[in-house]
């Protein structure tokens, strides 16, 4: 374990969550003391693994799990595989989930995970061992009473059911509950899968409703994978114009609309969207991010809108389905202009909020129906969004993001005042 002390690199994720942080924390005009306990985080677990790859050499990766602050219960965040995945943005990322987490009520504390690797580049079989090692890695760690992994970018429910198989076989027996975002056959839930970019829909709709919701909106999509893919098929279903999407390798861009689940479909299947031939002009995936369009939901990963290209950026509302898409700088400069951003820890909360439910049922050893999970998800995240309106309009000049990271503090700072001492 490493000292579990809070600093950041400018321009990093942690740098964008910590003065985030302290931006909320003037608002609510918190101590010295209270910001020092909530910037701490409770453990940071580094670890350097072998691997056996398939010619029967031996590769070291870097992982990382970290634990922010558990004061409101069981730790719950992603586990990240990825080339550029830091122990700074695994921190940012784990913060992040404690606000998160308390913004929309779940009774979690804030975790995350990374592995320094693409899994793009390496086989099945050598993923498998991969995953399985980790998880050996962090087994005294996680626990369905103490932190519980969920997928996130670079990972999915087969990875889920690695980890689940793994955790279980060191204990004997089957513990569903400590992983979610599982296959649905080994106890995942019902929606989990299409969680966050659902999550964003409701949400949307919720925000648009006195403007005649999502339908006929044009809408651009940064990034195709399980939040923005699954968020651009059921915009297009719900009536929006999807007129941009992009990969990290190519961006599409039709005036009436790409056709967004003939693409998903075609990148489910398990091809690039390079090799989709669906009508639609061939663009760069970035020059989505500065498209004419009603709505953009960056849903890629963090700093993709900074101070580079603010001026650029031309959409009126953005809805953050990645985590911590925008920098700081462009932040303000974005609120400056005018322009609506539905912030992550509320925006994208569908994730874990499903991850909830599909935890939930594990420990009852129940399977609620599709319908049920949806219903419920878009109550919660109706509720907390109406509880961040009404904030931020009760005080002056406030931001949803603002508004969000003051409810999310102010809640675990509740939970860490009533607790005492621990965690
Ligand atoms: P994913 O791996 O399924 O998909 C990522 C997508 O982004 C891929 O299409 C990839 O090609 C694209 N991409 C990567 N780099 C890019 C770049 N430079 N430019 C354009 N596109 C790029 O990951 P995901 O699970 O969809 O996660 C995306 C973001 O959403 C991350 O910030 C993640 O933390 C956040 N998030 C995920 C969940 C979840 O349930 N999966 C929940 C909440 C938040």
């Amino acid at each position: 374990m490493l000292p579990a002390v809070a600093s950041s690199e400018p321009n990093s994720a942690l740098h964008s969550a910590l003065r985030q942080f302290h931006a909320a924390a003037d608002r609510i005009g918190l101590a010295d003391q209270q910001r020092d306990i909530l910037t701490a985080f409770k453990a940071i677990y580094q670890t350097r693994f072998p691997v056996e790859m398939d010619d029967g050499s031996f590769r070291v990766f870097d992982g990382y799990r970290v634990h922010h602050n558990a004061a409101r219960g069981p730790l719950k965040g992603g586990i990240r595989y990825s080339p550029d995945v830091s122990l700074d943005d695994v921190k940012a990322l784990a913060m992040w989930m404690t606000w998160k987490c308390a913004v929309v009520g779940l009774p979690f504390g804030g975790a995350k995970g990374g592995v320094v690797v693409d899994p793009r580049a390496i086989s099945a079989y050598e993923l498998e061992n991969l995953t399985r090692r980790f998880t050996a890695e962090i087994t005294p760690i996680i626990g369905p009473d103490k932190d519980i992994p969920a997928p996130d970018m670079g990972t999915n429910a087969q990875v889920m059911a690695w980890m689940m198989d793994t955790y279980s076989m060191g204990h004997g027996y089957t513990i569903p509950a400590v992983v979610t975002g599982k296959p649905v056959s080994l106890g995942g839930s019902e929606g989990r899968y299409e969680a966050t970019g659902r999550g964003l829909l409701y949400l949307l709709e919720e925000h648009l409703q006195d403007a005649g919701g999502v339908r006929g909106k044009n809408i651009a999509v940064h990034g195709f994978g399980n939040v923005g893919g699954v968020a651009a098929r059921l915009l297009q279903q719900a009536g929006a114009r999807v007129q941009y999407l992009c990969d990290r390798d190519t961006g599409i861009f039709h005036p009436q609309g790409v056709d967004a689940t003939a693409a998903f479909a075609f990148v489910e299947s398990g091809r690039v969207l390079a090799d989709w031939d669906g009508a639609g002009e061939r663009i760069a995936p970035d020059a989505v991010l500065e498209a004419d369009v009603d709505i953009l939901v960056p849903a890629a990963l963090e700093n993709v809108i900074t101070a580079a290209n603010v001026d650029r950026v031309r959409a009126p509302l953005i809805i953050e389905g990645a985590n911590g898409p925008i920098g700081p700088d462009a932040d303000d400069a974005l609120t400056a202009r005018g322009v609506t951003i539905i912030p992550d820890v509320l925006a994208n909360a569908g994730g874990v909020t499903v991850s909830y439910f599909e935890w939930v049922q594990a420990r009852q050893y129940m399977h609620w129906r599709e319908q049920q999970v949806n219903d419920e998800l878009r109550r919660l995240l109706t509720d907390a969004y109406r509880a961040v309106v009404a904030r931020a309009m009760q005080a002056q000049d406030c931001t949803l993001r603002e508004a969000s990271q003051w409810i999310g503090i102010e809640r675990v700072i509740e939970a860490t005042t009533l607790r005492g001492i621990f965690p």
